[in-house]
């Protein structure tokens, strides 16, 4: 079977099972550019709980957040786990914003996907996953987000093998889909409601599952577990 179809074939049973995504949750670019630094390494819920601290206080903004203290800022951020490294983290990225484009985020975004990217992955603490997320989901840019989900589910179902990296998953859906970025934007979001629901990591529930079938794999093994 060709990549393109099983690609095509598997957003259409994702999309038919779950429906409209409605990706990224966030209000503006820079609360999603936010929510991508600190998502890392942590579910959803606890980043909601960061995210609403600084709400709370008016501070969702990059001239608040970048006049607090690396200490006050982690302290902010607390709920969201390993507060002290995200707190570096955010700041470098401010420092990006607020030295180079003179604290203009817009004019920032603005930039072709390509150099958002280049300037993105210069910042420390940012890799190919958040600055992907950023450019996709707060820019607006079609680049397509590869996780840990996006990994397991190909190679679980033979389209990938298990040695493929970020970029040569991010190379098969660019090469096999229209450059689309709702199209990427809502694939991205469906994969990971996938493997939330279903792909977990050691125990897969394929009984259920809308990619049961895929590629001709109901289930990856007789047990559904994966070592
Ligand atoms: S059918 Fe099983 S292996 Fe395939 S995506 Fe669903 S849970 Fe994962």
């Amino acid at each position: 079977m060709n990549t393109r179809y099983l690609l095509q074939s598997m957003y259409d049973r994702l999309s038919a099972f779950f429906g409209p995504c409605n990706w990224w949750p966030g209000e503006t670019p820079f609360e999603v550019m936010v929510g991508a630094i600190l998502t890392q390494n942590t579910n959803w819920k606890n980043v909601e709980r960061a995210i609403a601290n600084l709400k709370k206080d008016g501070l969702l903004t990059l001239a608040a957040m970048s006049a607090l203290s690396r200490e006050q800022l982690a302290e902010y951020i607390r709920p969201a786990g390993y507060y002290n490294i995200k707190a570096e983290r955010l700041r470098n990225f401010f420092a990006l914003i607020n030295e180079k484009w003179d604290g203009d985020l817009d004019r920032f975004l603005c930039q072709p996907a390509t150099l958002l990217r280049e300037e993105l992955l210069s910042v420390k603490g940012i890799g190919p996953e958040t600055a992907d997320s950023m450019i996709l989901y707060a820019a607006g840019k079609p680049i397509f987000v590869v996780d840990a989900y996006t990994h397991r589910i190909l190679s679980r179902h033979e389209i990938i093998d298990e040695s493929y990296d970020y970029h040569m998953i991010q190379e098969l859906f660019t090469d096999n889909l229209e450059e689309d970025s709702a199209l990427f934007n809502e694939y991205h979001a469906l994969i990971v409601q996938a493997g939330k629901e279903f792909c977990k990591k050691t125990r897969p529930v394929c009984a259920g599952c809308p990619l049961s079938g895929l590629n001709g794999i109901d289930c990856p093994d007789q047990d559904g577990i994966i070592m």
